[in-house]
């Protein structure tokens, strides 16, 4: 699981989320500044009111979601005892808020839409050769055992036009990675918004991923890894664009 976390920011790429409803999460608690702070001070004993209405009284939004990351947090509560850990031990003590704060994380692409996602950063250039980007780093969990799985994704079209922002086509991977998912799901839904968005000749995506559900348990077949593949338009009806597009994605994979 660490790995995950850990990993996670560094698949971002310098995303930080600015662009999610759900970023209000991650530092939901209580980045005041001192001055702002000070100054509500100052505001309350001018009013008189010395331990009375907080000045950084959570909005609706904000308690809506401490609700439920209290219920996430006894949820992992839970957890501990099942397997037989003593939740008030003290290397545990936090251990609810950081798991529960780790999911929020990672499961914050359900908080994001394509639309915001990819506001403003379609470009008619009449450009129609290939655009690929490979080797997007891709960190999910997977629906059945809520456990990482971890790999690269290749993305290309062909345009017909519009062209999007390369750094998007991470961003769109990233925000499907970020829910629960299948590894197949995952890849079809990341070929279907670079469809919806750019209406192109063809999408191919690849996705080769490594899943701990399988390497850390069961199986347990610590190299092995999965390949699903997405193609549409032009790279599902003409074989030679889609073996020009194989080829330019072949390599070892990378991710050992
Ligand atoms: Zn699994």
């Amino acid at each position: 699981m660490t790995m995950a976390a850990s990993n996670g920011s560094n698949g971002s790429k310098g995303a930080r989320a600015s662009y999610g409803k759900g970023q209000s999460i991650g530092n939901g608690n209580g980045k005041i500044s001192p001055m702002a702070e000070a100054s509500a001070l100052a505001q309350q004993v001018a009013d008189g009111q010395g331990g009375g209405v907080r000045a950084d009284a959570p909005s609706p939004v904000e308690a809506d979601v401490d609700a439920t990351l209290g219920v996430m947090k006894s949820a992992v509560r839970e957890l501990l005892v099942g397997v037989g850990e003593n939740p008030e031990r003290e290397g545990l003590l936090r251990t609810p808020q950081r798991v529960a704060e780790a999911m929020r994380f990672l499961t914050q692409g359900y908080n994001q839409s394509l639309e915001t996602l990819v506001n403003g950063a379609i470009f008619d250039e009449g450009h129609n050769e290939m655009v690929l980007v490979r080797d997007i780093d891709l960190f999910s969990l997977c629906e059945h055992h809520m456990l990482p799985f971890l790999g690269k994704a290749h993305v290309a079209y062909i345009p017909n036009q519009k062209v999007v922002g390369l750094s998007k086509l991470a961003r769109i991977v990233e925000m499907y990675a970020r829910r629960l998912q299948v590894q197949e799901r995952l890849t079809r839904q990341v070929a279907e918004a670079v469809e919806t968005i750019l209406e192109p000749r063809g999408v191919a995506v690849v996705v080769e991923a490594t899943h701990m559900c399988m390497v850390m348990r069961g199986v347990q077949k610590p190299s092995s890894w999965t390949v699903t593949s997405a193609m549409l338009g032009v790279f599902q009806d003409d074989q030679k664009t889609r073996e020009e597009f194989l080829n330019l994605i072949r390599h070892q994979p990378s991710f050992h």
